[in-house]
């Protein structure tokens, strides 16, 4: 859940009501899950009502030349929907200033405003012998990372089942399913990234689709002062003239690896549609 509402009855801080308002959106907040979605409760008032928003109020004086305010003075309504961690600094303010507010919170989609977004960061990779997917994935507090993997999954089946009604969202999911069965998947760990990618170039000449993952784990042989150098003196090559024919050099490590694979393709052809 996310403050999405806020009344300000009393700021004579520095800083504008709207920036206040502001940083509290972002400050993460636990959520209960037994909340209405405000667009789909059965209130359908545009101020909500006790099932579709919660409230937290915020009352300072500072008694001291400075004093912080943090998320610990935000006093929630409801013990369930309160700020995940108790030392987000809100607004700092001088003796005497005062403020006064009401906060609402609701539940809301991250696609609509990241301050929703319940994980801050997440990843994959796969295990070809275990024939496993690993995920990882970091929560900003508000959910449990379980719930989030499992939610997710939840999401996709009910998409991929019940979206035949609606062709537009089936085609769309079928088309990732498609890219993501290639014919072969190389886990490039460990791998010297010369003779990996020559495999890859010459099944892929065959027409096979691959993938390479985990291509920052690939070893690129020679001394690390060498391989260094090498890759710096290449991104240094420029042109005098028109920049936008200037050659370009991937820096991140699955660009890289794609590039050294492109390098053993026939390029210059017709054959280099098939290798987009
Ligand atoms: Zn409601």
């Amino acid at each position: 859940m996310a403050i999405e509402d806020v009344m300000i009855l009393e700021n004579s801080s520095v800083m504008y009501d709207e920036i206040l308002a502001h940083r509290l959106g972002l400050i993460p907040i636990t959520t209960d899950q037994s909340y209405n979605l405000p667009e789909e409760c059965t209130c359908k008032s545009e101020l909500g009502c006790e099932k579709c928003r919660a409230s937290l109020s915020l009352e300072v004086e500072a008694s001291d030349p400075v004093e912080v305010v943090y998320t610990s003075n935000l006093k929630p309504e409801n013990p369930e929907v309160k700020p995940v961690s108790d030392k987000v600094p809100i607004v700092k303010l001088a003796q005497g200033q005062r403020i006064k507010l009401e906060a609402y919170a609701r539940l809301g989609r991250g696609r609509d405003h990241a301050k929703w977004q319940p994980a801050s960061a997440c990843t994959y990779s796969y295990d070809p012998k275990a024939k496993t997917f690993n995920f990882f994935v970091e929560s900003t507090g508000t959910l449990p990372p379980e719930k989030l993997v499992l939610d997710a999954a939840r999401l996709i089946s009910a998409k991929t089942l019940d979206s035949r009604k609606d062709s537009e969202e089936f085609l769309k999911v079928k088309k990732t399913v498609a890219v993501a069965q290639p014919e072969e998947i190389v886990d490039a760990s460990n791998l010297i990234l010369g003779r990996m990618a020559s495999y890859v170039a010459k099944k892929a000449l065959d027409g096979k689709s691959m993938v390479v993952i985990n291509a920052e784990r690939a070893v690129i042989s020679g001394t690390k002062e060498r391989v260094v150098a090498r890759a710096k003196l290449k991104l240094k090559t420029r042109t005098l003239g028109n920049l936008e024919k200037s050659p370009t050099h991937p820096r991140k490590p699955d660009g890289y690896v794609r590039r050294v694979i492109r390098g053993m393709l026939p390029w210059k052809t017709r054959r280099q549609r098939r290798f987009p």
